[in-house]
């Protein structure tokens, strides 16, 4: 307890000394921080093959690429969103100045999931360094190598007394909770999320919870099946499955879910050859516990492709369940592994009321080549982001806020760019190049 005070109140010390929030110093940390990614490029990749068998391009296009992405439009950025926003006045405030001016909140709490245990701390704290505050950092335990790293490195680069990183599991996360801080971001379960907003509660700390849950994909019998096969394989299988806004079930009619499952056999045939296990793209289950839990959804059901596992290097094959019942537990839980259910529904009403009998996600996917139909699924359904004949595309862009609502989250990051047209088409462009990249990179 004396440890973790000790650490916050050296955070809020240097915080008080004002050090934090000339825009200069602010652009000096970024930029120091922007130098350790490069210099240590190949010690995050290690690490990231260590904790989740990332090879080097999925772990630069999954990971650096995107702290990098953020760290150069932060700082290009940085000087008009910290400047004064001045508003529309009326008559009695004609002669006055009124303005919305953005201040620092002091000590920030960023705590980080194990999946893309990089890019999940380090992007809020490029955001909180940003904006001004210190910052305590506490990443995954789950993936203990980058933990390591990062615990190592961001000292070397930043200011260590505004900047600290703690390590540790459940009772240092625990123990950490019971201080106060300003704002805290937490990435991670909705259950662990109750836990954090209930101790932030206690000292009236807003949060942010970028929360996960079951995404789903509908897929109308009127779309272009190759192509929507070929992406959803990408989504679900990147990662091992293990991607907040993976599909999560597939949603389709009767008719259309054994093509379903032949196109996505092609698919996974042309990213990862003959053998998924020794393709150098394939991802491993994070650890024994969750290997054993998610072969534990897959019990008693169909299995129309994969199913191969091997617990010593937790490798789970990419798998397909047909016919999976609505009340199966596979269908209770988010999966978070590359274990594809599908469920046959005999319309888009169908589709629409399942997912608005369960808890909104975090994502929505829907493949249609009927305009009318996305926009009705837009209409009536509630997730935190959606893309239509496409997965996973709605976070790669800058310009859109990224977060959840209800179980999978409050609050977002990204999404506030304030580019000229030039610069929208520029990082348009570059967002493009950049999901490119993603797609031939990885898991290719
Ligand atoms: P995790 O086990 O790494 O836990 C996240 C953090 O919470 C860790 O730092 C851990 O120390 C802490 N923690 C765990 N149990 C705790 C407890 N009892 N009390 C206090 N702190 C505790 O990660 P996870 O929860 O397994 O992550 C997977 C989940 O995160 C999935 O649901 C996924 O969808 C979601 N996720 C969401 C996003 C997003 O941006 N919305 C991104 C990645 C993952």
């Amino acid at each position: 307890m004396e440890k973790m005070q000790q650490i916050v109140g050296r955070a809020r010390a240097a915080f008080r000394s004002g050090r934090s929030r000339p825009l200069e110093f602010r652009i000096q940390q970024l930029k120091a921080l922007e130098r350790m990614v490069q210099e240590k490029e190949k010690e995050i990749m290690r690490a990231l093959k260590a904790d989740l068998n990332k090879s080097g391009p999925n772990a630069f296009a999954q990971e650096l690429l995107g702290v990098l992405a953020e760290l150069a439009l932060t700082m290009e950025k940085l000087p008009s969103w910290a400047a004064p926003h001045h508003v529309k006045k009326d008559l009695l405030t004609l002669r006055d100045e009124a303005y919305i001016g953005y201040d620092a909140l002091a000590v920030v709490l960023v705590i980080g999931a194990w999946n893309y245990p990089f890019v999940l701390v380090m992007q809020p704290l490029i955001g909180a360094i940003a904006a001004g505050n210190a910052v305590v950092v506490k990443p995954s335990e789950v993936s203990e190598n980058t933990a390591r790293l990062v615990a190592e490195l961001l000292p070397q680069y930043l200011d260590k007394d505004l900047y600290a990183v703690v390590t540790g599991g459940v009772p240092e996360t625990t123990e950490l909770l019971t201080q106060r801080f300003d704002h805290i971001l937490y990435t991670g379960n909705s259950a662990v999320g109750r836990i954090v907003m209930a101790a932030a509660a206690k000292h009236l700390t807003p949060v942010t919870l970028e929360l996960g849950g079951k995404s789903p994909c509908y897929i109308d019998k009127d779309c272009d099946l190759a192509v929507a096969c070929r992406r959803i394989t990408w989504g679900k299988y990147m990662n091992c499955g293990q991607t907040c806004i993976a599909p999560d079930y597939i949603l389709c009619d009767p008719s259309i879910q054994s093509k379903v499952v032949e196109n996505i056999k092609a698919t996974l045939k042309e990213f990862y050859g003959e053998d998924v296990k020794s393709s150098p793209d394939y991802e491993r289950i994070v650890n024994q516990r969750h290997f054993k839990r998610i072969l534990g959804l897959m019990e008693g059901q169909k299995i129309a492709l994969g199913g191969e596992t091997d617990e010593a290097s937790c490798f789970i094959a990419p798998t397909i369940l047909t016919d999976v019942s609505p009340e199966s537990k596979v269908m209770e839980e988010e999966i978070f592994g590359p274990v594809l259910p599908i469920v046959t529904v005999k319309s888009v009403e169908e589709a629409i009321e399942f997912i608005n009998l369960r808890e909104k996600p975090l994502a929505l996917y829907v493949f249609s080549n009927n305009k009318q139909l996305i926009r009705r699924v837009i209409a009536e359904t509630s997730s935190g982001g959606m893309t239509a004949n496409d997965v996973i595309m709605h976070s790669v862009l800058p310009e859109l806020p990224f977060g959840g609502v209800g179980h999978s989250g409050m609050g977002a990051y990204h999404g506030r760019c304030n580019r000229s047209r030039v610069g929208q088409f520029i990082s348009a462009l570059l967002a493009a190049v950049k999901a490119m990249l993603a797609k031939v990179l990885c898991p290719h």
